[in-house]
This record gives C-alpha cells, sequence and structure tokens, in this order.
C-alpha cells in the first residue's frame, strides 16, 4: 500500500490513531470463535467521530481496500475477525453516551460503548437496557451487527426489538439516519431493521437509539431439577403458556451444570441424591416491581414445576441465584478450556426442541462426536458444545445438525450470526431467491463491495470459512 494511503488515514483521523505493525495489538487479531487463528490486518483505525469515519471509508474506497469492522470483538461467528490487507475499523474512541432521554425513555450512543457501560449509566435513572448476550463487555455496534440476544431474549427480546433509529456510513462515505426517537413508523422500507444483524456488511454504525425499560427491583432464581432432558423441553412450552412472563429460561444439561457450578465454586444445596437423579435442569429467572407480585410468581411457577415432573423446585438465596447466572454467563470460557471445538447455535421453534435434541445426541455418536448442550430454551436458541477434533468429521456433523435444524423449521444461527465460520452452512441451505435478493441488497449498498469481505452476503469467490 502506498504511503499516500497511511498520510490519508493519518489526516483523517490523526496519526496515532492508524495503528501498524507491533502497534496492532493481539486482541485485534480475532473475535472469540474457536477454532480460528488469529490474522493481521494491514492497519486498525480508530475514528473519533461520524465524520472520521466517513473520511476513512472515502480513502478505503478510493485504493479499493476491504474494511472490516470491530466492536469489542466478542463475536462468535468470526464476523469480526481481520482479513489481512484490510483497515480494521474499531470503535474504542466512540465509546460516548451522547444522551439519556428519561421522558421517551431512549438513550442515544455511540457504537463503542458497552454493555456494561450503558447499564451503569442507566442504574441511577431506575432504567435499564435488557438486552443481554452474556458479556457484559459487548458493544453497542456489535451487538446491532450481530443481532445480539442472550438470557432476557425470552421476555424482552432481542436487539432488533430495541433499536429504534441508527446513524449510519455508506461505504462511499454517506452519512444517512434511519428512524428516530419513536416506537412506531409505517415511513417506506424499514432500513433499521434491514441494517441490524448485517454484521457489518451494509454500513457502518456510527450512532444507535435504544428503547429502554424500567428496573425491575425484585428477584428470585427458581432452580427445577428434572429425571429426564425431554422432561424439561417439554415442560418450557407450558412454562411460557403460563403468563409468568419469566426473564431468563435456560436449561443445562447435567455435565453442563455441573461444569458451571464447579468452575465458580458455587454450592447450591442440591441433596446429593437429587443431583444423582436430574440429568438435566431448568433455571428461572423472575422478577417484579413488588415482594407481593414476585411472591405470587414465585408460588405460580413452583405449583406448575412440580406438575411438570421437577424432582424438586429451589427458590435460591440471592447472592446464589445471582451467582449462578454470572456461571452460566461464563459458561463459553469454562466449554472452551475444556476443549470444545466449536459451539453452535442454531434456533428452532420452541416446541421442538425435544425431538431435535434426540436426534442431535443421535448424530453425535454416528458422528464420533460428543455434544453437551444449555441455552436459551425459552426461545428455542439451543446452544450446543461440539467435541470432535477432526475437521472433517465436525464439518460433516455441523452440516447435519443445521439441517435437521431446518427441517424442524428452525435457522442456523439465533443470535451468533453467520459471520465467516458459518457462511458454508448457509449458502448450501439458503433459498437461492433469498441469496439472489441478499447479494442486490449488498450491491445497492456497497457496490465496490469492501465492507466485511467474505460475510455475509458476499459473492461466492469471496468465501472465507472455518475450513479453509
Ligand atoms: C462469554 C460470551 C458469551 C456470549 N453470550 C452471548 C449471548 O448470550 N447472546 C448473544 O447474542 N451473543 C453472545 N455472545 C457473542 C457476542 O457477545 C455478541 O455477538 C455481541 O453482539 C458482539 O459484540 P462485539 O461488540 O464484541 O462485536 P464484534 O465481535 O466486534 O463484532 C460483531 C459484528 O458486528 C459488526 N460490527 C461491530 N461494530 C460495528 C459497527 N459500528 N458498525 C457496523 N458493524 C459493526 C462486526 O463487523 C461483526 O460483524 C457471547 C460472547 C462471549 C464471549
Amino acid at each position: 500500500m502506498t504511503s499516500d494511503f497511511f498520510e490519508q488515514l493519518g489526516k483523517a483521523v490523526g496519526d496515532t490513531n492508524v495503528l501498524t505493525g507491533d502497534a496492532v495489538h493481539a486482541d485485534y487479531t480475532h473475535d472469540e470463535t474457536l477454532g480460528l487463528g488469529p490474522v493481521v490486518p494491514l492497519t486498525v483505525v480508530l475514528p473519533g467521530s461520524t465524520g472520521e469515519v466517513a473520511e476513512v471509508l472515502c480513502i478505503a474506497t478510493e485504493h479499493g481496500v476491504p474494511v472490516v469492522v470491530r466492536g469489542s470483538g466478542t463475536g462468535l461467528s468470526g464476523a469480526a475477525r481481520p482479513v489481512a490487507g484490510a483497515i480494521l475499523l474499531a470503535f474504542d474512541r466512540m465509546n460516548r453516551i451522547r444522551e439519556i432521554d428519561t421522558d421517551n425513555q431512549v438513550a442515544v450512543v455511540e457504537p463503542g460503548v458497552t454493555l456494561e457501560q450503558l447499564n451503569g449509566e442507566l442504574a441511577p435513572y431506575g432504567l435499564v437496557y435488557p438486552v443481554s448476550p452474556g458479556e457484559q463487555s459487548a458493544s453497542l455496534g456489535g451487538n446491532v451487527g450481530t443481532n445480539a440476544g442472550g438470557m432476557r431474549a425470552v421476555r424482552y427480546g432481542v436487539t432488533r426489538h430495541h433499536v429504534l433509529g441508527l446513524e449510519v456510513v455508506l461505504a462511499d462515505g454517506t452519512v444517512m439516519r434511519t428512524g428516530g426517537k419513536f416506537v412506531k413508523s409505517s415511513t417506506g422500507y424499514d432500513l433499521t431493521q434491514l441494517l441490524i444483524g448485517s454484521e457489518g456488511t451494509l454500513a457502518v454504525t456510527t450512532e444507535v437509539i435504544v428503547k429502554l425499560h424500567p428496573r425491575l427491583t425484585e428477584t428470585a432464581t427458581v432452580l427445577a431439577p428434572f429425571a429426564t432432558l425431554p422432561e424439561v423441553t417439554k415442560a418450557v412450552p407450558r412454562i411460557v403458556a403460563s403468563g409468568v412472563e419469566p426473564t431468563i429460561l435456560e436449561y443445562a444439561d447435567a455435565l453442563v451444570m455441573s461444569s458451571i457450578t464447579k468452575a465458580a465454586g458455587l454450592d447450591l444445596g442440591i441433596p446429593e441424591s437429587v443431583q444423582q437423579a436430574a440429568l438435566a435442569y431448568l433455571v428461572v429467572v423472575l422478577e417484579q416491581s413488588s415482594v407481593a407480585r414476585l411472591d405470587e410468581d414465585v408460588e405460580q411457577l413452583g405449583t406448575l414445576l412440580g406438575d411438570l415432573g421437577a424432582l424438586d423446585v429451589y427458590v435460591l438465596p440471592p447472592h446464589a441465584g445471582s451467582s449462578l447466572i454470572t456461571a452460566r454467563e461464563r459458561l463459553f470460557f469454562v466449554t472452551k478450556a475444556s476443549g470444545a471445538d466449536d459451539i453452535i447455535d442454531a434456533v428452532i421453534p420452541r416446541a421442538a426442541i425435544p425431538d431435535y435434541l434426540a436426534a442431535v445426541a443421535e448424530l453425535a455418536a454416528s458422528h464420533g462426536a460428543f455434544v453437551s448442550g444449555c441455552g436459551h430454551v425459552g426461545d428455542g436458541n439451543v446452544h450446543l458444545a461440539v467435541f470432535q477434533p477432526d475437521a472433517q468429521a465436525r464439518h460433516e456433523l455441523n452440516r447435519a445438525i443445521f439441517r435437521t435444524a431446518i427441517e424442524a423449521g428452525g435457522t442456523i444461527s439465533g443470535e451468533h450470526g453467520i459471520g465467516t465460520s458459518k457462511m458454508s452452512y448457509f449458502v448450501e441451505s439458503a433459498d437461492p431467491a433469498l441469496l439472489s435478493l441478499m447479494h442486490a441488497i449488498k450491491a445497492a449498498f456497497d457496490p465496490g463491495g469492501i465492507l466485511g469481505p467474505g460475510r455475509m452476503p458476499g459473492p461466492a469467490d469471496h468465501l472465507e470459512t472455518a475450513h479453509s
């Protein structure tokens, strides 16, 4: 690349914000996807304003240099992993909360603001941004990029249910606004929704307007061990239909439960005999604005869980309850440390989960693999840790699992995204009419194809998969 290119970048964002060589910290070379090695980009560029983002994109377009956008790099699909020869556009400097508007219950934030930061600022106002992917260091820009979900989606929905408007910069440097501080609009195509989940392939987000909720102060965590996994998964639709509105409704198989409690040094006080008999657990968090309403919900849920065959029902002491949820959020790192080769997050209609998990167990056995599971069962989003070190065998197994999910009426990813790691599965299973429309949308937003090369839904010759 010519020195002119770097000079232009330096002028746009300041020389100290254009990193090359040893100045590129290892964190910038990967996201958290298992099995994808580090890639050093041509340069890491750290813009400080929307105007600077626009200038960087103009320079990239002029020189035909691809751009990979990065938030906090906690993604699980390889979408923020750099490409050699590309600019990695990182938002470490654009991390200001521009406004907390209590009357309209919205926050206006820059893309580098993290979930932890936003919720910390919102607490004194009695407000919360409830979308909660397990990693609180994730950025709002990244959440929009992946349409992040997380444990609270069963009650509150996912990122796309909370983003009211965006400011974005197109590949040619045009700054564009969508939506606003309002909750409804029937005014042309909804480009806000199109951009959410587009994984940095259509435009670069420079501002996000999000909807906020009142912070509910009373919480109870209920743990229900079951003798069999099908009993757990069959209980889920009944709990959702009961009207108790769980904030979190997770399942964990016995192995996952024992690994997370062990890793966190957590004793939940469950008798040994019950632990021995339990093959799976439901974890239900209830939240309410008053103790009386919470107690009513806990009682109703306890009775229901008993009727549904729970071996027992435990209302955990507050500290144990929050520690269990934190331990569940750290599960990814426990799974990684135990040598998992992949994590997949297909989503299916929740009533199809029992048959789906039975089919997964058979597929794992027939592919010589071990698969453990847990996840956001309330919204049909089961996370599977796949232990199969042979890349080809794992690829075949993943493919069979995704096919099973699709046949059950589901799809490949509920929240982690397609990125680079699931691209081959997506392309081979998607409706050709849908793919062709996606190509046309990509070409309309980014005719030079500089944003997120190899990511959804780039031309076939750009595909970079976990297997290459
Ligand atoms: C321990 C752990 C637990 C997790 N649990 C969950 C979970 O429960 N639910 C869930 O949904 N996810 C979960 N994740 C995945 C991850 O946290 C989410 O995908 C999150 O949305 C990524 O945010 P990020 O800021 O790290 O984005 P990155 O990984 O940096 O980027 C993600 C995508 O967004 C794009 N992007 C980033 N910023 C911008 C921008 N400004 N403009 C345009 N595109 C942009 C990137 O190009 C990339 O495509 C978990 C990850 C970990 C490590």
